[in-house]
């Protein structure tokens, strides 16, 4: 089998493909095909959730990356490599119920609302990620990577886990030692949480109202590419490496809104969008 061709990324949500592989997904059943509009669940960095819909007709009931290599193929968490690693096929493996046989060309159909308010939910998580390193930049206390509109980047240095859910995601930093080593102050950042969401909203609703485009590039049709999100905001453009899906303009976000708490030594970010239905 050969690295599978991912449509998501230009906004597919519909497809026409042959079945060219059919392996054991626990008791279920795993089909892959040439070329999928579908969105796996990468197995390195969790944050988008699979997409929903049906191939061939059937319920997919969940949508998992694959990698094969020499014959032997490995699913979600027990792949052995890190995502796009040479030597390996990327797989985008249709999880189903009931079998379909290899050789059988079959329609693909992402459940589009479902599809939409994840591609919200991530490009809020990604916007809030820009506002949030903003908001905290007068923390810093030596030089660091700068995000791409020029602030100290927070989001990249501290994040240990980010889950995208419909018009929304959970972010999750790191407060450690590591961090102050980096030159990250959190001195009095308890009481000043309300000051640093209220400061990002405010540039969440301007970025909103700017109607910013948004797009991904795209440098191969494969998988695992190394995809980049772009947004032209007011400020300047930003770039994040993204493997998910997007609206097009930030306009479409409806309002975005983020909140913080403090847990020991993790800050959360929970960031809400609230797009028209
Ligand atoms: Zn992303």
């Amino acid at each position: 089998m050969k690295s599978t061709i991912v449509t998501f990324p230009d906004g597919r949500i519909s497809g026409r493909s042959e079945i060219v592989g059919a392996v054991p997904a626990g008791v279920r059943h795993g089909l892959v095909v040439a070329e999928t509009p579908f969105h796996p669940l990468d197995h390195t960095w969790p944050d988008q959730p699979a997409d929903r819909g049906t191939i061939g007709g059937l319920p997919v009931v969940d949508c998992v990356t694959g990698a094969w290599s020499a014959g032997s193929l490995h699913l979600g968490e027990d792949i052995p490599a890190r995502r796009g690693a040479e030597g390996w096929q990327w797989l985008v493996v249709h999880v189903t119920d009931t079998p379909l046989p290899v050789g059988a060309t079959v329609e693909l159909e992402v459940d589009a609302g479902h599809r939409a308010a994840l591609s919200a939910g991530h490009t809020a998580c990604h916007l809030a990620a820009l506002a949030l390193n903003h908001a905290l930049a007068g923390r810093w206390r030596k030089e660091v990577a700068l995000d791409g509109l020029g602030r100290p980047d927070f989001d990249q240095a501290a994040i240990t886990s980010s889950r995208i859910s419909p018009n929304g995601s959970v972010d999750v930093y790191r407060l450690g030692k590591s961090l102050r080593k980096k030159g990250f102050s959190a001195e009095g950042l308890d009481r000043a949480l309300d000051e640093i969401a209220g400061e990002a909203n405010d540039r969440l609703k301007a970025w909103v109202a700017a109607d910013a485009p948004v797009r991904l590039d795209v440098p191969g049709p494969e998988l695992t590419a190394r995809r980049t999100w772009h947004c032209s905001l007011p400020e300047g453009a930003a770039s994040i490496p993204c493997g998910g899906t997007h609206v097009t303009r930030t306009s479409e976000l409806g309002a975005v809104t983020i909140s913080l708490s403090l847990d020991d030594a993790a800050l959360t970010m929970r960031t809400t969008a609230t797009p028209a239905a």
